[in-house]
């Protein structure tokens, strides 16, 4: 799966996919990530690629004649869809992260400034995600993170000890505490169950654990799950 990542900072995306476990994903060509600067598009004399907005007020407007230009460079003749990073966008999350895993690539574009000229967006017919309801300084930060989390879906990024399949959130709970040696640490001992070498009475522990820790830190995502098991009771009924 390829990513092409359309920003301001190049740079930026180049270190991310240079690091840890997405820069492993990279060298083995399990993904591809190709940075983009926008501003090389630029038809204008001094390459700027921003100007005032509009009606006035704060800040600056990505123009949107560098960002459809360079879209349409990486798109060619093929139809890539273009996800575009917004706080008004969906909101990331796992199973959206597992639908983009399945495309063979996508456009990335990130949007500085106070965002990019509406035109752009509508005759680019990007797709919006955002990351959260908070404001960033530009949607290159947003464009890792979802790279990040759609790349664990894609195979060959994950080596089997990493699987995706026991994290937080994959059956609607949070997984599990972790532990490590030394057995005791500061007074505080490791869970019983965890040093019996019983896989039942480890997997009873963990499954305790996490229904647990999903009351306590996610009560909403508590709530679906009771809710699910009470509509899988009444259908057996
Ligand atoms: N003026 C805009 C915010 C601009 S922030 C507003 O109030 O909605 C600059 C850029 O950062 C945005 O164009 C977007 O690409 C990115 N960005 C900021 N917050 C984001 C979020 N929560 N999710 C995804 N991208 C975000």
């Amino acid at each position: 799966m390829v990513f092409r990542v359309l920003s301001l900072y190049k740079e930026f995306i180049d270190s991310f996919a240079a690091t840890g476990v997405i820069g492993r994903a990279v060298d083995s060509g399990a993904i591809g990530i190709d940075s983009i600067d926008i501003r090389s598009y630029s038809l204008d004399k001094h390459m700027r690629v921003d100007d005032y907005p509009y009606g006035g007020g704060a800040g600056m407007v990505l123009s949107a004649q560098p960002v459809v230009d360079s879209v349409r460079a990486v798109r060619g003749e093929r139809e890539i869809p273009a996800v575009f990073f917004s706080p008004r966008g969906k909101t990331l999350n796992s199973a959206l992260a597992k639908h983009y895993s399945k495309f063979p690539e996508l456009i990335l574009l990130c949007g500085h400034f106070e965002g990019i000229d509406e035109r752009a967006l509508e005759i680019l017919e990007v797709e919006e995600v955002s990351i959260g309801d908070y404001i960033l300084t530009g949607g290159h930060l947003a464009a890792c993170c979802f790279i990040d989390s759609v790349s664990r879906y894609v195979d060959g990024v994950l080596g089997n000890s990493e699987s995706s399949e026991n994290e937080s959130f994959e059956n609607g709970l949070i997984e599990h505490s972790q532990y490590t040696r030394p057995r005791e640490f500061e007074g505080l001992a490791v869970p019983e169950a965890l040093l019996s070498g019983s896989h039942s009475l480890i997997a009873d522990w963990r499954m305790e654990n996490s229904l647990e820790a999903t009351r306590k830190y996610r009560p909403d995502l508590y709530k679906k799950h009771l809710d699910s098991l009470r509509n899988t009771w009444r259908q057996q009924k």
